[in-house]
């Protein structure tokens, strides 16, 4: 396939389609769930497994006009003291239906910008969570960080409190791309904090960048590969912005007819993508990379990645229990999402009634699904045996419909089905969500959702 054809692949599945970061999706999630079947997970989970713990922090010093997340814009760090008040108390409460001490081996901090907490707050949450949870010694403990809202001894305070993962936000190195998407950086501040990091000993130094920009192109985002390959991060995110300024008001503070189109997107996105794979990136999914002595990479060999609402993992089927606003649990089957809305979710936690904004209880068949799918989009990968194994199937007889659907994409050599699995061929990669939706059973093969779903590509 020459760079025409992928182009005329990609526009085709450039359509409205689920992530799956959950199965079923989250706009399956209801208000009317029974909250009780929750509360009923945690008191089943037992002490063999460690847990996954993602807290959510959802203040930032000021906003940027690409953002996509529900943030609370201010300067005012006092807000943290009622917030840390709460998120504690939401932790009291549900953990107490939890018959043990859970171990915990990942531990991770989101928002919003989770560095708006002050040194002394993050001393009392980590003595906090290190008393109602007992911290796994290989435990992996990862933050994402505003690296503009920071400086080294905040960096050296954070690895003291046992972080070994950091993550910073940097979306572009360009000026002009900065000024237009409201986050100035200082680049030189950013090349000390990275290098303090390294010497911190952190595992994991990470950068999360956006292509569909303002002012980007082939040209200016040459210089973000250059940058990417002098710093050498373990694990790199790369996001496709996401453009909905009827819904994202803020986001019509940019220039649309300095954003690249949907071609220069792709060619941005493969050109990346040919560059780090030549200097020992893998391609991780469509939207990240990681050395290739990574463990993620090492586990994408081994088709054993995963992934969750934190993104992706090497950690297997682990209990997610999530604590903030918006935050998503998923224990035992049961997903619940916190209140969104700050209030609403400080109400929830002080009244302790209307816990949750909405959830959903898998039953087997979903679980079954959500195998398939994780297993095809993470692994590019199905073994047709294992999964007959697994679940007392007859993969070939139960799922003919969805297989034939396949034949589709095989023809376009984009898998290749065998009697005993399925493989996603190399270009297959690029529209793996829409290998996907083939076995998600709430949504016809043929159905699109412009309003709720990004892009396939
Ligand atoms: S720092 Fe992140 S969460 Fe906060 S406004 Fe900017 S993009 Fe949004």
């Amino acid at each position: 396939m020459d760079t025409i054809d992928i182009e005329r692949l990609i526009h085709k599945y450039n359509t409205p389609v689920p992530r799956y970061t959950s199965y079923p999706t989250a706009v399956e999630f209801s208000a009317d769930f029974n909250p009780q079947d929750y509360f009923t997970a945690l008191t089943e989970m037992t002490s063999e497994k460690p847990v996954s713990l993602y807290l959510h922090i959802p203040f930032c010093e000021h906003r940027c006009f690409y953002c996509g997340c529900n943030v609370i814009v201010s300067k005012r760090k006092e807000m943290n003291d009622d917030f840390l008040k709460d998120i504690m108390n939401e932790i009291i409460y549900k953990t107490s239906f939890i018959k043990f001490k859970p171990v915990v081996s990942q531990l991770h901090f989101g928002g919003g910008t989770p560095n708006f907490l002050r040194i002394s707050d993050w001393q009392k949450l980590m003595d906090f969570l290190h008393n109602y949870f007992i911290f796994s010694s290989d435990i992996e403990l990862s933050i994402e960080l505003d690296p503009m809202v920071m400086d080294v001894t905040y960096l050296e305070n954070l690895r003291s409190f046992g972080f070994n993962r950091v993550s910073f936000g940097i979306q572009d190195v360009n000026e002009q791309t900065q000024r237009a998407i409201g986050r100035i950086q200082n680049m030189t501040h950013i090349d000390e904090l990275f290098q303090k990091a390294r010497e911190l000993g952190f595992t994991s130094v990470n950068v999360d960048f956006i292509y569909g920009l303002p002012f980007q192109n082939l040209e200016t985002y040459q210089a973000n590969i250059n940058w990417i390959l002098k710093f050498k991060p373990d694990r790199m995110a790369m996001f496709s912005y996401a453009h909905i300024p009827w819904i994202k008001k803020h986001q019509a503070q940019m220039p649309v007819e300095a954003m690249p189109n949907a071609s220069e997107k792709l060619r941005i996105y493969l050109s990346v993508e040919s560059q780090l794979n030549m200097n020992g990136y893998v391609s991780i999914g469509m939207d990240h990379f990681a050395k290739v002595e990574d463990p993620m990479s090492q586990a994408l060999k081994n088709k054993s990645l995963h992934r969750n609402f934190m993104g992706y993992t090497t950690q297997a089927n682990l209990d997610q229990l999530a604590f903030g606003p918006s935050a998503i649990s998923h224990v035992q089957g049961v997903f619940v999402q916190n209140h969104v809305k700050l209030r609403a979710y400080e109400k929830s936690v002080r009244d302790k009634v209307e816990l949750f904004e909405k959830g959903i209880k898998q039953n087997n068949e979903d679980k079954l699904r959500s195998y398939i799918i994780q297993s095809i989009m993470n692994n590019l990968y199905l073994d047709i045996n294992e999964c007959n194994t697994l679940w007392g199937i007859d993969f070939n007889k139960k799922f003919s419909t969805e297989i034939e659907n396949l034949r589709e994409f095989e023809k376009n050599e984009l898998v290749k089905i065998y009697p005993d699995k399925i493989e996603v061929k190399p270009y297959g990669r690029y529209i793996v969500r829409h290998l996907g939706k083939i076995f998600d059973a709430y949504r016809k093969p043929s159905e699109e959702f412009t309003k709720r779903f990004s892009r396939g590509i």
